[in-house]
């Protein structure tokens, strides 16, 4: 079996966080890169961990020397996908990048067997029901977010599959369907 690269692309607070990490957590040979963020953690988020978080002359320094697959500017903070420990990490599992549209279809470009998954919310009511409930922005950072929804949802067409989030436990079977699929083409 190959190992892929998949992309996990939705809008904030539809469940990408939660999906991938449950992923990860249940299937060995499978990493979750930690991108480079320069935007500040949140409560209980631990460097190096949830993301490498760093100041913007630092991840400019990285965008010079070509260090990231993909980077881009959204929410005011720039994210990027670091190329080398991907890269090394695909000699022997699978990869999965939680990231934004414009990153996964950047991604898609330069590797064409990478694999892109959107997550849907079953509604624009949950959605927001669930950014509220993750309570980690502010009103203002929140409502940032939600203008992108339109935006990110305008780039499903060019996704190979769409997995709706309602029932937790079947998006995550349904994505861990998709990886095996893929793998076993
Ligand atoms: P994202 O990474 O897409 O921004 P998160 O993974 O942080 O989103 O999820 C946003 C919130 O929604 C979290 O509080 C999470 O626990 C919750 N959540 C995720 N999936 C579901 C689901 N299927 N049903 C109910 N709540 C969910
Ligand atoms: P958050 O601030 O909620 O952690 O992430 C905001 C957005 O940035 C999400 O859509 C997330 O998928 C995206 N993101 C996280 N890391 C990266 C990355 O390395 N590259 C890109 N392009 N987007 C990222």
């Amino acid at each position: 079996m190959r190992n892929l690269l998949f992309v996990i692309s939705g809008p904030s607070g539809v469940g990408k966080g939660t999906i991938s990490k449950l992923i990860v957590e249940r299937n060995e040979n499978t990493f979750l890169s930690v991108s480079y963020t320069t935007r500040l953690p949140r409560k209980g988020e631990i460097d190096g961990k949830d993301y490498f978080f760093v100041n913007r002359e630092k991840f400019d320094s990285v965008v010079k020397e070509n260090g990231f697959l993909e980077y881009s500017e959204h929410f005011g903070n720039c994210y990027g996908t670091p190329k080398k420990e991907v890269l090394d990490k695909l000699g022997n599992s699978d990869v999965i990048l939680e990231i934004d549209v414009n990153g996964g279809l950047s991604v898609k470009k330069n590797h064409k067997d990478a694999v892109l998954i959107m997550i849907l919310p079953p509604s624009i009511e949950v959605l927001r029901q669930r950014l509220e409930g993750r309570n980690s922005e502010t009103e203002e950072q929140r409502k940032t977010r939600l203008s992108r929804i339109d935006y990110e949802l305008s780039k499903k067409d060019e996704y190979d599959y769409l997995v709706v989030n309602d029932d937790l436990e079947t998006a995550v079977k349904t994505v861990e369907d998709i990886i095996n699929k893929e793998k076993n083409k």
